[in-house]
């Protein structure tokens, strides 16, 4: 990619689940699709929960999207006349999109990436965290704590204790803030079944 343009640099977008990451990200796409500025987003081929063509977010906001196995196929697949690149659920990519990000930006293209920045229990989320270092613009979003209300910072792995936990199940996971959350509990009730 050769371009020597000066406007390439990296959004982050990040958050536990339902802070609205996906539901922002489609805001930022879609303006400048109204703006009629070429745009291309992409998501993890693994993450199949929701059409396959799109990000949807848990409010129901979508905008046409990629599938792309990796962060080698996702800068295959960018197009030379691309001027903005969205990536979702950036967490499922490997560590080589932070480099993927690094080179689209240097060739004058706006990189926004969306993903969890930390896993349920509270460890960081590569390649999320190595982004946001790299990043000239992060956005931490919050969720409402399903508990208390409060500013949700975490995702807290909740098990119903009548059915096994399906791996990326919404019903799995609830936000929590700072005070409810407990990564242990997903343990403890696995131990109390
Ligand atoms: P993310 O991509 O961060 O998981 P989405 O953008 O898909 O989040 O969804 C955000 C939307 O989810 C909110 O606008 C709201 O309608 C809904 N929602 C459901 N539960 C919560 C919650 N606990 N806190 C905030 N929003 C929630
Ligand atoms: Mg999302
Ligand atoms: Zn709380």
């Amino acid at each position: 990619m050769e371009r020597r343009d000066e406007r390439g640099w990296v959004e982050v977008i990040c958050g536990p689940m339902f802070s609205g990451k996906s539901e922002e990200l489609i805001r930022r796409m879609t303006r400048y699709k109204i703006a009629r500025v070429p745009v291309q987003t992409f998501k993890p081929a693994l993450d199949d929960r929701f059409a396959t063509h799109e990000v949807v977010s848990h409010s129901s906001l979508s905008v046409a999207a990629e599938p792309v196995a990796d962060s080698e196929a996702l800068l295959k697949a960018v197009d030379k006349r691309t001027e903005v690149v969205g990536i979702d659920e950036g967490q499922f990519f490997d560590q080589g999109l932070v480099e993927v990000v690094e080179q689209l930006a240097a060739s004058g293209i706006r990189v926004i990436v969306a993903g969890l920045d930390q896993d349920f229990l509270g460890r960081p989320f590569e390649p999320i965290p190595s982004l946001m270092l790299r990043a000239e613009y992060v956005t931490k979003a919050l969720a409402v704590c399903h508990r208390c209300g409060g500013a949700g910072m975490f995702t807290q792995r909740v098990i119903d204790s009548d059915e096994l936990v399906v791996l990326g199940a919404e019903d799995s996971y609830e936000a929590r803030c700072r005070r409810c959350y407990d990564p242990g509990e997903s343990e403890q009730t696995r131990l109390d079944v």
